[in-house]
């Protein structure tokens, strides 16, 4: 699965949900791997997977060659990186954030890294903590090329698809874009299968017809919101597991700023947005995104 050189000193920060199996599957790839978090059972947990734990970032960069985040904000990657990485791990060491922020905070922060003598990919991911764990994520990659290709072997030791976005901050704006359609076509996915029952079409033979013509799209065919219809997904689990409501929301919200900060015109993006945050609000932030469809 991975075609980096072996036993490369990496430090990683952040070992939740996600975070956890990345840094498991580079032990697994020969790595070295230098993990801290505030979490002490998140550190427990890299320790019986074979990181090596500390208990300060500042200790875990210390001898880095290269420095991966999995982190829940922006806030908090600016901070770890402004306080304790930055300056602190050896020069020539690359930074690797795939935490899922804002398309600005993830500029910023590349470029401070960037004046410091780093290199620095931003480098989120698309696939949950099963991929995590699985090793195949997706990972689109913003950064320059020379950063992008001294990170691409550590990537592929986590994942199965490494695309490079452009520069600094296009991973992160390639994220946001893609989980903005993609709440769009499971809102209107659902809007479609509720206003065919009620016109009296059975859900399956509106599938039937839908998924083989122009109305077919992901959320139908791969992760139809409608129980015992297509494949097997969520809906057909009580919406439990699956891509949470709350970090859809999470992502939708980044995708608003982006707009705002972009001047885009987003009034699909804005409306499916609008309805994860009452969805969300109503307590329902654990359940699968396809959920939504209870709301029709
Ligand atoms: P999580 O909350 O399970 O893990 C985050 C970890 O970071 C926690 O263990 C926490 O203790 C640690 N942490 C917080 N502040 C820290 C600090 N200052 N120093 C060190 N450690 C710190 O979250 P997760 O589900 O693993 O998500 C991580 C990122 O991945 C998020 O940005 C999320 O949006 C993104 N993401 C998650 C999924 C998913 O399905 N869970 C999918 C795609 C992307």
């Amino acid at each position: 699965m991975h075609s980096g050189r072996e036993n490369m000193k990496i430090a990683f920060i952040g070992l939740g949900n996600m975070g956890g199996g990345m840094a498991a599957n580079l032990v697994k790839a020969g790595h070295d791997v230098r993990a801290f978090d505030l979490s002490q059972d998140a550190l427990d947990a890299a320790k019986d997977a074979g990181c090596a734990t500390f208990t300060s970032a500042k200790d875990a960069v210390a001898n880095a060659e290269a420095v991966v985040s999995m982190l829940p904000n922006g806030a908090i990657v600016r901070g770890v990186y402004g306080e304790d990485v930055i300056g602190l791990a050896p020069t020539g060491a690359v930074f690797l954030d795939c935490s899922t922020i804002d398309v600005a905070t993830a500029r910023d922060v590349i470029s401070s890294a960037t004046e410091a003598g780093y290199d620095m990919v931003d480098a989120p991911v698309s696939g949950g903590i099963a991929a995590a764990n699985g090793g195949t994520l997706t990972f689109m990659v913003g950064g320059s090329a020379d950063a992008f290709a001294r990170a691409k072997p550590i990537l592929e030791a986590m994942g199965k698809a490494v695309i490079h976005a452009g520069d600094a901050g296009n991973g992160q704006a390639a994220k946001i874009c893609n989980n903005m359609l993609l709440a769009i076509h499971m809102a209107g996915t659902c809007e479609a299968f509720a206003m065919a029952e009620k016109l009296g079409l059975d859900p399956q033979t509106f599938y039937d017809i839908s998924s083989v013509s122009s109305g077919q799209n992901w959320s139908m065919t791969s992760y139809c919101p409608v129980p015992g219809v297509g494949p097997q997904s969520p809906s057909d689990n009580d919406y439990q597991g699956g891509f949470a409501t709350a970090l859809m929301l999470k992502d939708l919200r980044l995708a608003m700023e982006a707009a705002d900060a972009s001047d885009s015109a987003v009034p699909m993006g804005s409306r499916a947005a609008a309805l994860y945050e009452s969805f969300d609000g109503a307590g329902n932030g654990g359940k699968d995104f396809s959920a939504i469809i209870k709301t029709y």
